[in-house]
Formats: structure tokens, sequence, C-alpha cells
């Protein structure tokens, strides 16, 4: 029998199947279960147009077998077959979306030649070849639907291949693969495992819509026995054939998509949310998706890798598609199916493809909209969901300059003042007075510390709403926003909060003007900590607070400074002292007469100030001297 040489393009892809350093060989089984699947599509097809084809669909079937001994896996298949020559074209020449991938790799420099195949494997579907990743023979029986007799093709890959004339009963390809023998860093005998082959099954090719069937051995305890053991064994079909999200809605249980989500996505809580969807139009798709009830354990990590299952007609071509969900919908888990999408096709192609852009657009709009509805109609889970997943909505507004913040900004939920509970921004603007121009926020390490902010108080005391921010981002969320609504955010530490009549405003300047000296003298004992000091009418029972001017404010300055680098911030920090509290007379008359004390007294606000702002203080026992000093008089 005459020794027939591959095609040079093909021989080259080859030669990188089987001295291949990919770890992920397992895929090799993906892409013969999915050519004996397009095979009996293909008879299935020509049945419905050749009367001459009778077929059976029920008897469809794609069917494993395992020889530990002579180390061998078969895939056997009842599809169309293939003819000698077309076995011959279709084995011995590279397949189209092979070559292409091979040209890639030809065009790069060689230097890059490892990694450039570990790409070229990952991200084409490599067909046929594949099985010498595994195998260091590789022999095809098959016959046609169109030719009376089988032939068998046989290869080690290297040297070429044959064709013979063979015995086979029945139409369709059976593929036996010799699997290589075990090397020091590689384990092939893995696939000769039935636990590990049923896994792989499953993991890849679970919804093809033909059973994949494969004989399963049960162990059992004999009857009447306590110790002996005796086993039978059953065909069994491995995979599930009909995708879940491709059945009609009404007829799924709630149980069966959190069964499904328990089992595919390893959580062991029911997700808050399942969101399923089938979409015909200018591309078509079934998406199931799943908000999870909680945060995984390295959701808020860098490990943590977004993305959705991509299926192509039943088929999982990604694993994790990371262009169908936007970041700040990361959290989302679960699948999309798409027939429009082919089999072989790049991750890079995949990524500019316009049907792929499409479907995540009309995900992301999907995913909104439920959030939407959850806000509206099922507050409570909602506050449920933004306690797992508002921090990502969070980076969400405030990332990339800010670009998606109009489409976040109604989804996230902050502790409001007078209402007591999580509030949203159009829900304060409704709430807004009529007299009333700014929305006040106030920031803190927990609500009840941020209610006692004496900053707080003037704000309450004219009747207006503070939203408390508590988390290390929100305040950053805030200057991203700018405004809702036009209504500007203001915090309730910012110096100019100019909520004074001008009666007042007038009164205080005057007294600020006189006091203006000694203001001057407490700047210059705290050592110039503070750019101003002044009397204020903002504060009603508190003596002293800390506000800020500029951009940065003081809880800023606290959270940045907190961040492990060497960049340290400083508010520009103004110390107010309540006007109308005995502690001004004190001050005014202690400037006066008794210098030290006026010193003592001085240092003893500013400290009080940082300690109610939740900053430290540099020297805590200096202070606690000081006042047990003055308390001691
Ligand atoms: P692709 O599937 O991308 O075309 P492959 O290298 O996997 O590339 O297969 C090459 C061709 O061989 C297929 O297009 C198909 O015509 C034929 N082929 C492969 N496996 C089978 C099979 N089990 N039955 C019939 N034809 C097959």
């Amino acid at each position: 029998m005459k020794k027939k040489q591959f095609k040079a393009e093909s021989k080259k892809l080859l030669d990188m199947m089987i001295h291949s350093i990919y770890s992920n060989k397992e895929i090799f089984l993906r892409e013969l279960i999915s050519n004996a699947s397009d095979a009996i599509d293909k008879l299935y097809y020509r049945s419905l147009t050749d009367k001459k084809v009778k077929v059976e669909r029920d008897e469809f079937k794609i069917t494993l077998s395992i020889d530990k001994e002579n180390r061998t896996l078969t895939i056997e298949d009842n599809g169309c077959g293939m003819t000698e020559e077309e076995l011959e074209t279709n084995l011995g020449t590279i397949a189209e979306s092979g070559s292409l991938a091979f040209k890639n790799q030809e065009e790069d420099k060689k230097g890059k030649k490892a990694q450039q195949e570990v790409d070229i494997i990952g991200q084409f579907g490599v067909g046929f070849y594949s099985a010498f990743m595994v195998s260091s023979e590789v022999t095809v029986e098959s016959k046609s639907i169109d030719s009376e007799k089988a032939y068998r093709w046989v290869s080690t890959g290297a040297d070429g291949y044959s064709i013979e004339e063979c015995e086979k009963e029945t139409i369709g390809t059976k593929i036996i693969l010799h699997i290589k023998e075990d090397e020091e860093e590689e384990n092939y005998s893995e696939f000769l495992e039935n636990y590990r082959i049923q896994a792989i099954i499953r993991k890849y090719s679970d919804y093809i819509r033909y059973p994949i069937q494969m004989d399963v051995e049960h162990r059992h305890l004999k009857e009447g026995s306590k110790d002996e053991y005796e086993s039978h064994v059953e065909t069994e079909t491995i995979n599930s054939m009909i995708p879940l999200w491709k059945k009609n809605k009404n007829e799924i249980k709630e149980e069966e998509y959190h069964q499904f989500y328990h089992e595919k996505y390893m959580d062991y809580e029911d997700p808050l949310q399942v969101i399923h969807t089938s979409v015909e139009g200018q591309v078509s798709y079934n998406a199931l998706l799943y908000i999870p009830s909680h945060a995984s354990y390295d959701y808020y990590s860098k490990e943590f890798e977004k993305g959705l299952n991509l299926y192509t007609s039943g088929v999982m071509i990604m694993d994790k598609c990371s262009e169908l969900l936007p970041d700040y919908f990361s959290f989302v888990k679960g699948l999309v199916d798409s027939n429009d999408l082919s089999l072989n096709i790049s991750r890079e192609l995949l990524q500019q493809d316009r049907r792929l852009q499409l479907i995540a657009k009309n995900i992301e709009k999907k995913i909104k909209s439920e959030l939407e509805s959850m806000l509206e109609n099922e507050r409570e889970k909602y506050e449920k969901f933004f306690e797992a997943f508002g921090m990502q909505l969070k980076f969400g507004v405030y990332n990339n300059f800010g670009m998606d913040k109009e489409k976040l900004q109604d989804l996230i939920l902050f502790h409001s003042s007078t209402e007591n509970k999580l509030t949203t921004f159009k829900e304060y603007v409704s709430r807004m007075k009529d007299n009333q121009e700014k929305i006040y926020y106030a920031c803190g390490e927990t609500i009840q510390k941020i209610d006692l902010l004496p900053q707080v108080e003037q704000v309450k005391e004219k009747g207006f709403e503070i939203l408390y921010l508590t988390d290390y981002v929100d305040e950053f969320v805030i200057q991203a926003l700018m405004n809702y609504d036009g209504k500007e955010f203001i915090n309730v530490s910012k110096a100019d909060l100019n909520l004074d009549s001008e009666e007042e405003k007038e009164e205080l300047k005057k007294e600020n003007e006189e006091s203006k000296e000694m203001f001057d003298r407490m700047k210059e004992v705290l050592d110039k900590q503070v750019e101003t000091v002044r009397f204020t009418n903002r504060l009603k029972n508190h003596p002293v607070c800390l506000t800020s001017s500029g951009n940065i404010s003081l809880e800023m300055e606290k959270v940045i400074n907190a961040m492990p680098t060497d960049e340290k911030i400083k508010a520009q920090a103004a110390m107010e002292i309540n006007a109308h509290h005995p502690i001004a007379e004190k001050l005014k008359k202690l400037y006066k007469k008794d210098k030290e004390g006026f010193e003592n007294y001085t240092k003893v606000l500013y400290a009080q100030a940082r300690l109610i702002e939740g900053l430290t203080i540099e020297n805590p026992t200096e202070i606690s001297n000081l006042i047990c000093e003055i308390l001691s008089k």
C-alpha cells in the first residue's frame, strides 16, 4: 500500500499538533464530537431532500468506547460518512479554518512560536488534527452514504497517511485514537479513564443534540452479601442533549434553573434572579443569565474573570467570553447560545464580530432593565443585590472617566438622613424642598457616626435631607456624577454651604473681622495645620468643627492617605468655631488675658475637631495632659 504525503500546509499544522505543548489537550474530544454531530446533521438534511436516503431520527447517536489494554479511545457516529475521495481531501488537506490559523503563524517571527502555538490551538477550532495532540496513531474507518465500499485512513502523523478498503457494515465514521504513552510531564492515560472522558463530554459537548453514549460500569453489593461486590455494564447517554435555555420558558421550573446554576456555576446558594431570554432578529440568540445572591470570595479580587459561556448550535466555543459583559455587570453568570456565530472563529475575530457586539449590547440593556424593575417592584431583593454588588456599580460610575455614569446613576443607593433607609437620587430629588437647590451629602465611617457630625446639624435643622456616604468609593462616585437632574451635589463639610440669611451673614462677617487677630494667632499656635480659623453659624450645639474648601474633602484626605502609596494629599481645612457657643466668649477672654491658657484651649479644640471628623491626632499625650490641666483649674 502506498503512503501518501500530507499537503505542505497540513503537514506543518500536523507537526504542531504532534509536538504540541498546549496544556488544554482535552479539547480534541470536543472537536471530534462536533465533527460527528455535523456528519449526522448532514445525513439528516440529506434525507429530507433525497427519498432514497432513509433514516430514523432517533437512531442517530455518537458512541464512545475505551480499550485500556490496547490504549485506544474510539468515537463512532452514524452520520453521512466519507468516500475514499473525501477521506483524501478532507483529512489529507488542511481545513479552511486551520489554514487561516496557520498563515497567521507563518507571518510571525520565529521566536514567538511556542506562544503562538498555544494561541492558535486555544483560539481556533483546529478540528480533526487535534486528535494528534493525544494520539500516536489515528485510524478513521468510514462508509459514505454515497458509496458501497468502506475505507480505512491511517496515519501516525509525521510520515503521511494511507488509505485502503476495509470492512464496515453501517454508514458512518469510526475514529480510533491510539493514545500516546505517558511522558514525564504529560499524562495521556487519563484519556483512557471512563470518568475523565465523561467529564470532558459534559464540559464541552453536553448540549450536542444527539446522544453521546458510553458503557458505564456500575458496582454494587452482591445480593445477600455484605462485602462482596459485583458489577454490571450499562450503556448510558452522557450528555443532556436539550439545552435548558432552548426549552420553553413556561415549561421550566424554578428548581431546574437553580439546579443548573448550582452545578454549572458552583454556587451553593440560589441565584437572586434568573433572566432567560430568546431574541430573534438581526441576530438571534438565547441567553440564560443569573444574578448571584452574594459575591463570590474572589469577586472583588484581581483573580476574578468576568464572562459568559458562549455556545453556537449547542457546542461551547468559549468558556468565558468577556466581551459579552461590561465590567459593571461582571457579577452576572450565564451563557449565550447563537447559531449565527461560527464554531471555528478566532477570539480576535470574534471580538470584532458585529453580531457578538450586538448581542453584548442587548444583554447589557436586558440586565439593566431587570435591575430597574427589581428596584421598582422588589425593593428588598434589590437592596440585597445592592449590598453584594453595589460597589461594582459605583466603580462603574467613575471608571472610564465617568463614561457610563448616566446609565448607572439610577441604580445607586445611599442612606438618607430623613428616610432612615436607602434611597435613590431620583427619590431624593422628588422630596427636595422648594428652596433647596443642592443635594446634600456627608461622609463618614458609619451612618451613626455621620449622624453625629456637627456639620450635619445645621443642614438637618434647615429641614434638608442628607445622603450618608459610608463606602470609601462613595465620594468619588459623587465627584464623577457632578450633578443629578441638574442639581449639584454638596458636601455638608464644605466651607461655603451658604445656608445663612443675609442678616446672619452680615453679623457673622462683623464678628469674624473683629476677631481676626485672635484667629491669626490660633493659626500660628496650630502651626498652620489649618488654613483658616473662623466663627460659624453652621453649628448649633457643637463647639467646633473642621470644614474644607477646594476639591479634596477631609474624608478623601483620610481615604487616600490610608492607601499604601507615597502620595499624600491634604485638604484645605478650616477650623470653624460656633459663634454662639460659650466657648467663643471664653476664647476671646483668654486671648486678652491668659496667653498660655489661650494656646492650650486652641490645641484642645483643634484635637476635638479632628476626633469628631474621624481623623487621628498627632500628639494624644500632649492633648490629654492639656485637658487635665484645664480640668484641674
Ligand atoms: P472542520 O470540521 O473545521 O471542517 P476538520 O479538520 O475537523 O475541519 O474536518 C475536516 C472535514 O472532514 C470536515 O469538514 C468533514 O467534511 C470531514 N469530517 C470530519 N469528521 C467527520 C465525520 N465524523 N464524518 C464525516 N465527515 C467528517
